[in-house]
């Protein structure tokens, strides 16, 4: 990897090229905001699906899967959620050589796919609630400057659940059991996050309001990486979304819906990483451990053989391993291969080793090495695993807090963001502050705390007594 490129420097750069020297994405396709996901980065993708499947199933989600085509008049129909979208749109005109008689468009996101089929769904309240989800593809035309995996034209990877209940109080019960279910995901693919109720300007088109989950990239910039929106009535009423009450009457529905994109990966590989490369939490790791052979010629049997009984006994175990046994390459050029690639941990055998029965370990993220003893050597691999899951999880908690100052003067703020920092400062509440305060600070509000932070000090634009801490800074 070429060593000029560093995350402190160019993050954005360094983040393309390690992508794909590690083997995780290339975005080098033809088209503008397109790319692969290749072989190692598919099998982060897919642990990280796995921990977000696991978590909507057990809290009684149901998967789906709905088509990439929407009619034009169907994504017309919330007039809000249109004129949001409008200019990301991909239209499909022509089949073959003919003119489509109604336009159709590529999913930009799925309410308007979903909600005409609940329509015809929902009659009664015994039909209530839906809790679907569906993990598909959609295309946005993004005209602003596209990054891998960051801001692309056609997200590959969209988890999007679409809700959908009788009352006000059981959606509203659902939005906080949405925003726990993603809290609990970014804390198991070791994301430090914050949790912000998005301020009016910049909610979800159609939406009553929304809450995201940031994390910070190492440059200091928001990385938008969940989202959970509140669409009351909304939809419903443009839908025709209603059922039958007990009473006789009919009501509309109250819907919920949320997402996560494929940014969390991307996250994860530049708040991690160090100068050697990759550092993958174990739970997203395709490879817990790498065993690699040192060995001179005649000790090669013996060498490899018992690098292969620790293999068998660490996959009997439930561990995912990889042996490296290349003639071709030196061990040294081993460490340095699968250190980039962020492999938590490393074992190396040398006929020492063979002899004494034991392994060396070395953890990636503290680079600490140890000798173990064969007998003691599955528990100690598990309890490792476990360790720096959370070692990299308390890490990256203390360095996203570190980078949040607190001041009231816009002044100041302005300077430590342009530094690299994310600033809180009071806010009265009013759009015209919020939007003044980005135009001073040049940065964007992202929004306050969702749930509980009290509120002190003053509006730095109107002077009245503060309602709400808000966070701003720069964002992707
Ligand atoms: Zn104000």
């Amino acid at each position: 990897m070429a060593k000029t490129l560093t995350k402190e420097k160019d993050l954005m750069g360094w983040l393309s090229q390690i992508l794909i020297d590690a083997g995780i994405y290339d975005y080098r396709y033809p088209i503008k905001g397109c790319g692969i996901w290749l072989p190692y980065g598919f099998k982060i993708r897919e642990n990280m699906l796995k921990i977000i499947r696991k978590h909507l199933d057990e809290k009684g989600h149901q998967e789906v899967l709905f088509p990439l085509l929407i009619p034009e008049y169907n994504l017309k129909k919330e007039a809000e959620h249109i004129a949001g979208f409008m200019s990301e749109v991909y239209w499909v005109t022509k089949g073959g050589d003919e003119e489509l008689k109604v336009k159709h468009a590529l999913r930009p996101t799925s309410e308007t796919a979903i909600y005409p089929m609940y329509a015809l769904w929902v009659r009664s309240h015994k039909d209530l609630p839906i809790k679907y989800y569906q993990v598909v593809n959609i295309f946005r035309y993004e005209t602003k400057t596209t990054r891998p995996i960051i801001r692309v034209r056609e997200v590959l990877t969209f988890k999007e659940a679409h809700t959908v209940h009788a009352t006000k109080e059981e959606a509203e019960k659902q939005f906080k059991e949405a925003v726990e279910i993603y809290s609990k995901i970014f804390d198991e693919l070791a994301l430090p996050h914050l949790v912000l109720r998005r301020p009016d300007w910049d909610k979800f088109a159609g939406a009553v309001y929304t809450v995201a989950h940031d994390t910070i990239m190492p440059n200091g910039r928001r990385l938008q990486i969940g989202t959970v929106h509140y669409l009351g009535q909304n939809f419903s009423k443009a839908f025709d979304i209603k059922y039958l009450k007990p009473n006789g009457a009919h009501e509309y529905v109250y819907q919920l819906c949320y997402g996560i994109s494929g940014r969390p990966v991307a996250a994860i590989v530049a708040i991690h990483s160090d100068e050697r490369g990759l550092i993958l939490p174990p739970n997203v790791a395709p490879i817990k451990a790498v065993i690699i052979p040192i060995y001179y010629k005649k000790e090669k049997e013996i060498v490899i053989k018992y690098c292969e009984k620790i293999k068998r006994t660490l996959e009997k175990n439930g561990i995912t391993v990889e042996t490296d046994y290349r003639e071709e390459e030196t061990p040294g050029s081993k460490f340095y291969y699968w250190e980039m690639k962020g492999v938590p941990i490393r074992i190396e055998i040398g006929i020492k080793e063979v002899k004494e029965k034991k392994a060396t370990v070395q953890r990636r993220d503290t680079l600490t090495r140890v000798e173990v003893s064969w007998e003691e050597l599955v528990s100690y691999i598990k309890k490792t695993l476990h360790n720096i899951q959370g070692n990299l999880k308390k890490r990256a908690d203390e360095w996203m807090k570190s980078m949040i100052k607190e001041t009231d003067s816009l002044e100041i703020a302005r300077k430590e963001i342009n530094n690299g920092y994310v600033i809180k400062t009071p806010w009265c509440g009013r759009e015209e502050c919020g939007k003044t305060i980005e135009e001073i600070t040049d940065a964007r509000v992202y929004g306050y705390k969702y749930g509980q932070e009290e509120a002190k000090g003053k509006c730095p634009i109107c002077n009245q007594e503060a309602s709400k801490i808000i966070y701003i800074g720069k964002t992707y």
